[in-house]
């Protein structure tokens, strides 16, 4: 669903959308690809009108930019008008985790608990602050079912609505009908007033009503919820605006540091991901998964072999079946993390119930519950790759940023790939030959980084479109001298 600026009040929606005599400028702000969210798109006229400009913000899809994963739904078959004939000067940005500004709005996105990589988003503007939550589905299955205290990713997801003035969030089921629905990617309503009283948010809009609920059954829902629930509460439904208080003297726009706006795709060229799974139906289905991302994956091996790995190759991600006592991942969770303390990686648990508490522990990240889907893994997979590439990028940001101002001079052979170059080039920084300018670190996410810095500024769009561009050039230098 594109966030509608109407349902997020006025005020918002004029500094989201603007018009003069040249024409409209607005801002689209997407949390998924999956067709309920986007098939608007190809009947909204501004996007046909000669002079407006949109620039449209979503997640990157599992293999499509968010440019090829609009323009598919508008292909020949499907619609007259391609995206490319829109009349419109479209931008696309492909999101990851992080913040970025538009105008005087902070954004913030994070990543949702749903079955294809999907955005949350916290807009903060003069005081006020919006969150739109869909679609999501709790990551505790306990939790879901009214169950156990709110830790890991749910908690975090808690903090990303901490104090919202609305927030807007997936509440298809109840409780009561959620059994049924698991893995689809949606909240039961209990769970989101749950974590709306926690994170103190000030009035919530259910949406993504269950088609099969009429506006009788809502209405009903919604007085029931009021009788017992202390949370400000009511049904989203088309048309609807809700005003928000503005409070400009507290709206001062925090620095926007963190990484938000940039190509996904890029940072994830090489990723390894460790395993240890032993049952041989679960390995497959990770294998599978892994596979069609094609992400290289290695056997967890013993403790020193973990510690060399996590040295040498810098892995994204450990993925570790819980199933003692024929494997304890979560021993082997807190084994790693004492061989390597200081090396963030992150690790999914595979089990067929999760153990928050042990988990939280141990140090472990995320939980993925059996059975689940190729998409829901796939998905899982995705969100900590890119949460780790993110990482990299932003400490490089750091460290740049920390380094004395001096020029610097970019391997640019190196972004040719074809095949080799960046990956047998030395790990860390160097002197050139001559010993004047900095050689670049051969990392791929930092080089790109940097290379990104000399055509302009970090937190652009121009920015992220350039980065785009070199790593699809990349990308195609890499499968052509392959194929060769
Ligand atoms: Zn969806
Ligand atoms: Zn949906």
């Amino acid at each position: 669903m594109v966030i509608d600026c109407g349902t997020g009040g006025h005020a918002l929606a004029r500094k989201l959308i603007s018009c003069d005599d040249k024409g409209r400028r607005g801002n689209i702000l997407i949390s998924h690809t999956h067709w309920d969210h986007i098939q608007g798109i190809p009947f909204f006229d501004p996007l046909f009108a000669c002079g407006n400009e949109w620039d449209i913000y979503g997640p990157r899809g599992l293999r499509e930019s968010l440019h090829e994963a609009l323009a598919g739904q508008m292909q020949y078959m499907y619609f007259p008008v391609s995206l490319d004939q829109c009349g419109a000067n479209i931008r696309y940005h492909d999101l990851v985790e992080g913040s970025f500004a538009i105008g005087d709005i902070r954004v913030s996105a994070r990543y949702s608990n749903h079955p294809v990589l999907t955005l949350g988003y916290r807009l903060q503007v003069d005081g006020a602050t919006l969150v739109y939550a869909c679609d999501h589905e709790p990551h505790s299955r306990m939790l879901s079912l009214g169950d156990g205290k709110i830790t890991g990713e749910d908690l975090r997801h808690a903090e990303f609505m901490e104090g919202a003035d609305l927030l807007i969030h997936d509440a298809q089921y109840t409780a009561e009908e959620y059994p049924e629905k698991i893995g689809w990617g949606h909240s039961p309503v209990e769970y989101v007033l749950k974590l709306a009283a926690h994170a103190r948010v000030k009035r919530v809009a259910l949406t993504h009503h269950d088609p099969r609920r009429d506006d009788d059954a809502i209405e009903r829902l919604v007085a029931s919820i009021r009788q017992t629930s202390s949370v400000d509460v009511f049904a989203a439904f088309e048309g609807h605006v809700a005003e928000l208080k503005m409070r400009p003297e507290r709206g001062a726009l925090p620095s926007s540091g963190e990484v938000a706006d940039m190509p996904a795709e890029g940072k994830l060229a090489e990723p390894v991901v460790l395993l240890g799974i032993a049952q041989t139906r679960t390995s497959a289905a990770v294998c599978e998964a892994l596979q069609a991302e094609s992400i290289c994956a290695r056997s967890l091996g013993s403790m020193d072999a973990v510690r060399i790995s996590i040295a040498k190759n810098g892995p994204a991600l450990a993925i570790l079946e819980h199933n003692p006592p024929r494997i304890d991942g979560i021993e082997l969770c807190r084994a790693i993390r004492r061989q390597a303390p200081e090396h963030q990686l992150p690790v999914l648990i595979v089990a067929d119930r999760e153990d928050q508490d042990a988990g939280a522990m141990a140090g472990v990240s995320d939980w993925l519950i059996e059975p689940f889907t190729a998409a829901y893994a796939r998905t899982k997979i995705r969100t900590w790759l890119l949460r780790t590439a993110r990482k990299s990028i932003k400490s490089a940001t750091h460290a740049e940023e920390e380094r004395p101002s001096h020029p610097l001079r970019v391997v640019h052979a190196a972004l040719c790939l074809g095949g080799h170059g960046i990956k047998n080039l030395p790990r860390v920084s160097q002197r050139a030959a001559d010993g004047n300018d900095p050689v670049i670190s051969s990392e791929k996410a930092a080089l790109l980084w940097m290379y990104g810095r000399q055509i302009a500024a970090f937190d652009t769009p121009t920015f992220s479109n350039k980065v785009g561009e070199i790593i699809a050039q990349a990308s195609k230098a890499q499968t052509s001298s392959r194929y060769r």
